[in-house]
């Protein structure tokens, strides 16, 4: 379940939420003052690895932290990384949805469904 950080447009505050069902982002407020015009912030943690450097400490055996979920960019790199191992090409094909993923994982989410 990704824990996502907003930043409300109207007053500036900043807080995390935990979604579950893309439908919970749509009517999310801000606690502050109720405010709609949110803009989701990209996490701060590790935003300057590349993938290759986020592949390279990836250790699938260690229990992910939140802040690893908290990250879209993680998403797939399980995968990605059992494919180096074993020396798998994923193809195009899984860039792509890969990169949709990342992008907008809410409504990849609500795909997969
Ligand atoms: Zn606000």
């Amino acid at each position: 379940m990704p824990i996502y950080e907003y930043l409300c447009r109207s007053c500036e505050k900043e807080f995390s939420e935990l979604i579950r069902k893309p439908e919970e982002e749509v009517s999310l407020q801000c606690p502050r003052c109720q405010g709609q015009d949110l803009k989701r912030l990209i996490s701060r943690v590790q935003f300057h690895l590349t993938e290759s450097q986020r592949l390279e400490q990836y250790d699938p055996k260690a229990k992910p932290t939140d802040s690893f979920y908290r990250d879209s960019r993680n998403i797939g790199l399980s995968a990605k990384k059992r494919a180096q191992e074993l020396g798998a090409d994923l193809g195009s094909g899984f860039e792509e949805k890969l990169e949709k993923a990342r992008s907008n994982p809410a409504k990849f989410i609500n795909e997969k469904d």
